[in-house]
């Protein structure tokens, strides 16, 4: 059950666990700043750099500008591109025919080796992106000189609770100014031109277990942005800050909290009746980690919320019911952050489905008329088509192998689970599983054929109700059995169905509700998709291919090496009459795919970078580096009995294995323990129990860890070192 466990703690890309890093910092880490306290009170200055020259001119980002996104192709305006968010750039020069000189044109080393998920912007010839720990920079787009960088000096102790490693997928800009969401829980506004604080607030109740790594998004003047954490249990919510002084505007919770204290408006009233239990004690959970969208027109601003907290509904609202507003599209106004609209994807999610996925809007030909709709390619494997301004569901069809339902009935809006897919009977082989048909990496839509390129993977997983369930603040609260392969029939289970695992980009055709083209891919988790008027679609690999696509048939044409694996989504812009491709390379998972894949392919040292390509680029990346990692020869021996290696794996798994791998295989961008030196076996205890280390965001442990579990966890790690040899 090696692999698909590892898979699990991926999925939450939410905000699982403890992110620890147990080793010294890698060569290319740059020194950790001091721990906790210097969060939001510290304001550290931008850090200048060389005598790059920023334009002139900070003409400001206004929503007109944005709404109008097509009028000014050279840039790059929001997350999305445009406020529909359809990744589609209508710059032509690199097209199916001018590709074969696509080269490199200039790369920058971000200075980390963890992961960079940033979809970065352009805005008049400056890139605005963001890398590990929240740190941003400003490019020279046309030469990739470093303007300014500004690090928030993250909190180490609330990165803890980021699932999946202390990632952040870009920023906004608004005005005169950049806002990021930091791991931490702020959200900082910066000088565009200086990078320089003009003003910060706290995004959460600090202590509590949520973290952002999800892009804010701006409309109306008013800075959106939301949180993960629904695997520590958490209440999910999106709040909109005044873009000018940061000033909370409003604030709108996706779960009721507890009726004693009155609920907020009528629409937390109306959820609360779908709720059974005590559920507030869990959190409830449905955070908005990642997407949104915006229509001007209809003047609606549109959230995607997670999974329920805990996973296992049985667990958090015993008596059933559909759990609003999880795993659902919810459609707000903008300027006060009133419901609207809603549309569940998984009435009372007990599967770790999201409806996060990526919201995009486009006008399609639907019945003989054209229809405004919002699409989206949800965790569950159903394609969802649904009128925008109304919320009624059109379509929705698979677009991935799907057993937990056998379709959705368009007449009630509500899947058709399959028998015993609530796993409360007995253990489940489900698909897809907490990983998704889709997860966080965008897709793409190009009008000229009318298809949504997805990055889609077919990973099943086995469900199994946790009967000795007990919440924790140190590990993962899904209330299910993690630990399912620890019986040997269902390790045979786990081994037929790791088989079966497979990635894929697909071109869906929305209206005709099936594929048109897919290319099946090496690897599952590959990068998110740009597609543009050069009948092209870009997308990188977990294998750390940049490629290139036809859009309407799926020829690859073009391919490059990011030496790296790359998640993020692909970009285009243009300066001085030129247009780029830009792509954030660096693998930002912490665990190990199936079959140890990642383990492979994403580096040590994991270089991440900005690389950009252009038509005759001249640039080239300096040879890969080959770290060749030797288990050390002075390490301790084994000294444990049986006994003790077994509940040091039993720990190990529990506290460890989120971000360490599974049985101690690490997918590298999180030390691989098997590797530590004897020196860290030495300080082991420092480590671990008193967070020696907590500058990489390695917490301590002595809270939920005595000396003698420590020691235990470290003989587990130990055999399986020496195992390594
Ligand atoms: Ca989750």
């Amino acid at each position: 059950m090696l692999q698909l466990r590892s898979l699990a703690c991926l999925s939450a890309i939410v905000v699982l666990v403890a992110c620890s890093e147990q080793e010294p910092p890698a060569a290319t880490e740059p020194a950790a700043p001091p721990p906790a306290a210097a969060a939001p009170a510290a304001v550290p200055a931008a850090e200048p750099v060389a005598a790059a020259t920023a334009p002139a001119a900070f003409a400001a980002v206004t929503g007109e500008r944005i709404a109008a996104a097509d009028q000014e192709p050279g840039n790059w305006l929001s997350h999305g591109r445009s406020y529909g968010e359809q990744r589609f750039s209508p710059l032509d020069q690199i097209n199916a025919d001018t590709i074969k000189d696509l080269k490199l044109a200039w790369y920058f080393d971000f200075d980390t080796n963890r992961g960079v998920e940033a979809t970065p912007l352009v805005v008049d010839g400056v890139m605005y992106t963001t890398a590990s720990w929240s740190v941003v920079y400003a490019l020279d787009a046309k030469t990739g000189k470093q303007l300014w960088r500004y690090d928030p000096q993250a909190d180490r102790k609330q990165a803890f609770y980021a699932c999946c490693d202390v990632v952040n997928r870009g920023p906004a800009v608004w005005g005169d100014k950049v806002f990021v969401g930091v791991i931490d829980g702020r959200l900082i506004a910066l000088d565009r031109a200086t990078g320089k604080l003009v003003w910060e607030t706290l995004t959460i109740e600090k202590g509590k277990p949520y973290t952002i790594t999800g892009a804010p998004r701006v409309a109306k003047g008013k800075v959106i942005i939301g949180n993960g954490g629904a695997e520590f249990g958490v209440r999910g919510y999106v709040s909109a800050y005044d873009a000018d002084t940061g000033e909370m505007a409003w604030r709108f919770y996706t779960v009721p909290g507890n009726p004693a204290d009155g609920f907020e408006n009528a629409a937390m009233e109306n959820a609360a009746k779908t709720w059974t239990g005590e559920w507030w004690k869990g959190g409830g959970g449905g955070t908005v980690w990642d997407s949104m969208a915006f229509d001007p027109e209809l003047d609606l601003l549109y959230v995607g919320t997670g999974n329920g907290s805990p996973w296992n509904q049985r667990l958090r609202s015993p008596d059933g019911g559909d759990n609003l507003f999880l795993t659902s599209i919810v459609a707000l106004r903008p300027d006060t952050g009133e419901y609207v609209w809603h549309y569940q994807t998984v009435p009372g999610d007990t599967w770790d489905f999201t409806s996060t996925q990526h919201i995009l809007l486009a006008d399609l030909e639907w019945g003989g008329k054209v229809r405004k709709v919002l699409m989206q390619a949800p965790k569950n494997g159903f394609f969802y088509v649904i009128d925008r301004a109304t919320g009624e569901l059109l379509g929705a069809d698979p677009y991935v192998k799907v057993t937990w339902a056998s379709h959705v009935d368009l007449e009630t809006g509500r899947p058709v689970e399959a028998p015993n897919a609530r796993y409360d009977l007995s253990q489940q082989a489900l698909q897809p599983g907490p990983f998704g048909g889709h997860n966080w990496h965008p897709m793409a839509f190009n009008p000229a054929t009318n298809l949504i390129y997805v990055p889609t993977q077919d990973l099943p997983f086995l469900y199994k109700e946790d009967k000795a369930f007990e919440p924790s603040a140190a590990h993962y609260n899904l209330g299910i059995h993690f630990d399912a392969g620890a019986l040997p029939e269902d390790n045979v289970k786990a081994g037929e169905i790791a088989k079966t695992i497979t990635g894929a980009l697909t071109a869906w055709d929305p209206v005709a509700k099936k594929p048109r083209w897919r290319v099946e891919l090496q690897d599952v988790w590959n990068g998110g998709v740009l597609t543009t008027a050069g009948n092209l679609v870009f997308q990188g690999t977990n294998r750390g291919q940049l490629n290139a696509y036809r859009a309407d048939t799926g020829d690859r044409l073009w391919s490059a090496d990011g030496q790296t694996g790359i998640h993020a989504a692909p970009i285009s812009f243009a300066v001085d009459g030129q247009q780029f491709i830009a792509i954030s390379a660096g693998s930002g998972t912490a665990m190990a795919l199936p079959g140890g894949q990642l383990a492979s392919h994403s580096l040590p040292p994991n270089r991440s970078r900005m690389l950009a390509f252009a038509l005759n680029g001249s640039a080239s990346l300096p040879a890969a580096a080959v770290v060749e990692r030797k288990v050390a020869a002075d390490l301790p021996a084994v000294t444990g009995n049986t006994d003790a290696l077994a509940t040091g794996k039993t720990l190990y798994q529990g506290y460890c294995s989120r971000c360490h791998g599974d049985n101690v295989v690490s997918g590298n961008v999180i030390p691989d323990l098997r590797y530590s030196t004897a020196d860290v076996h030495a300080q082991w205890q420092a480590i671990v129990r008193d967070g020696a280390l907590l500058g990489n965001g390695m917490m301590g442990f002595k809270e939920w860890l005595d000396a003698e579990q420590v020691a235990q966890i470290q003989q587990y790690v130990l055999s399986r070192a020496h195992a390594a040899k």
